[in-house]
């Protein structure tokens, strides 16, 4: 082979290999990342944003009257940092707000015992206070029902069985993700086939609103339950049905009064009645049901972008709340760390190319509701004819949440989008000394990052830390299950990945929609 040609093809290569490693390595903006981190870090005010969410606006129940005020809040909050176009925006006919305005559950005989617990939502209230009887009645299949016939009326029915309670579950806490853990998170490279549909429900078993209807047709006067099992921790949701009849009015009303009882009193109260003796209880519950079916609604604001304004990225976290708690780390930790973020990169100032739009969603935990119909209004889905891809769809890069309790970010998941991998290795690169080092191509599920995954957006949630103490959909999610130093570098990531996901030179790109 003559000299020249080898030289030109060593010339050839190296552009071609320039040109490729141009490609594959994204820029990081070191400068910016460094006030990010200054800002957050030195001057953060996440745990002040949690702390009002929590402390002082509490539960979160969508369309609840709870939420509606710590919506107003959300919104003025955001103007505050200097978001733009900040709106209320309706998402669907949703149903009537419920709240609770008081809760009250004693055991008065064999033994007086203040009892903790607190009313499924979408429940009616007592006839004030009362005083009855407590009776066992666990309904499986409709040939049960003969057996409690006529032995119902006026009291209280146990409706679930006793729960084995984890005692060890408290003082073995929560573990944070090892190095071992985070690799084989990333070396679990076989994305899994989909579930397989499960076998058609027995028809002779009965359905939780058909035992409920039983037990109001009795005369029954309450119903009590218990699920969960953790020590001390009442879990409850709402009443059977409720999607079904989208949260209606009517059948709240002629629905019972229905309690989630911590499993310590539960338990206490269905091994008496198991020895053939009596229990007397007193309860007394207030509800608000709304009158008329109103529209659920996401808060959203945005820092706009400059010449490619039109592109968006997205920040968010669901704003709604099961009602028992303020449910701190599910999910005021993540609307926290998401306005914390937009806040830094106003405090630094900013000039994102693309727009940077947070959204704090409601009807998250009755089915990813504001999230999946924001996603169908604003950017349409390929795969819903009714619902074609807006011009913004393609304009859209991608969508990042923070949902998997409180703990601090240790890597993302890809959600099977491999061509993600290296722009997100690259903004991942300034935050190793945080412990962010894992990318996973897995996908993960259950909250709103799904709603873009499911159109073909790019959508993603972290991978993080279980933290002690976080409680989701539990009566005892308080400020107190929140680490502040978690939560700060959380918003300093998601301040630096929107921002890069702003500046970079593509948008995110998409994997095949299937
Ligand atoms: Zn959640």
């Amino acid at each position: 082979m003559k000299p020249f040609p080898r030289i030109l093809a060593a010339i050839s290569l190296v552009i071609v290999f320039g040109a490729f490693a141009s490609d594959q390595t994204p820029t990081v903006d070191w400068g910016t990342v460094a006030k990010i981190r200054e800002e957050g870090l030195q001057r953060s005010q996440v745990m002040d944003i949690a702390g009002y969410i929590v402390d002082v606006l509490g539960a979160r129940l969508t369309n609840s009257e709870d939420m509606k005020r710590a919506q107003a809040w959300a919104k003025g909050k955001m103007g505050e940092l200097g978001l733009e176009n900040v709106v209320i925006e309706p998402f669907m006919d949703y149903g009537v707000t419920w709240d609770n305005d008081y809760f009250s559950l004693h055991m008065l005989e064999p033994d007086y015992q203040p009892m903790t617990g607190f009313p499924l939502s979408h429940t009616p209230g007592t006839q004030g206070r009362i005083a009855c009887p407590a009776v066992v009645a666990e309904l499986q299949t409709k040939a049960d029902l003969a057996k409690f016939k006529g032995k119902l009326k006026g009291a209280a029915v146990l409706a679930s069985p006793p729960l084995a309670i984890n005692q060890a579950s408290l003082a073995a806490g929560v573990a944070r993700l090892t190095d071992e853990d985070l690799k084989k998170l990333q070396e679990n490279v076989v994305p899994p086939a989909p579930r397989a549909t499960p076998p058609p429900p027995n028809p002779d078993l009965l359905k939780p609103e058909e035992k409920i209807a039983f037990f109001k047709a009795e005369g029954a006067v309450a119903v009590l339950q218990c699920d969960g099992g953790r020590p001390g921790v009442v879990v409850g949701f709402a009443r059977p049905g409720t999607k079904d009849d989208k949260w209606s009015r009517e059948k709240s009303l002629e629905s019972l009064p229905i309690v989630a009882v911590t499993p310590e009193h539960y338990n206490r109260m269905y091994r008496i009645l198991k020895r053939g003796l009596a229990v007397k209880i007193e309860v007394e519950i207030r509800n608000r049901i709304g009158e008329k079916a109103e529209k659920a609604a996401n808060v959203v604001g945005e820092i706009p972008g400059t010449d490619l304004k039109d592109e968006v990225v997205m920040l968010g976290a669901h704003f709604d709340s099961w009602h028992a708690s303020p449910n701190a780390s599910d999910d005021a930790a993540g609307c926290a760390v998401a306005l914390e973020a937009a806040r830094i990169l106003k405090a630094i100032g900013a000039k994102p190319r693309r727009t940077i739009r947070v959204a704090l969603w409601g009807g998250e935990e009755q089915g990813l509701y504001g999230s999946q119909e924001y996603v169908r209004k604003h950017f349409g889905n390929p795969k819903e004819p009714k619902n074609p891809p807006t011009p913004d769809y393609e304009k859209f890069s991608a969508y990042f949440n923070q949902d998997y309790g409180a703990g601090q970010f240790r890597g993302i998941y890809l959600q099977g989008n491999e061509h993600a991998r290296r722009l997100f290795a690259a903004w991942m690169e300034p935050f190793r000394d945080f412990g962010l080092t894992a990318i996973s191509i897995q996908s993960v599920g259950s909250t709103d990052h799904v709603a873009f995954d499911a159109a073909g957006l790019p959508g993603f949630q972290f991978i993080q830390d279980r933290i002690a103490g976080t409680a989701g959909h539990t009566n005892l999610d308080f400020l107190d299950t929140l680490a502040a130093e978690d939560l700060m570098k959380n918003a300093v990531v998601e301040a630096a990945f929107a921002y890069q996901a702003a500046m970079a030179d593509e948008r995110v790109p998409r994997k095949t929609l299937k």
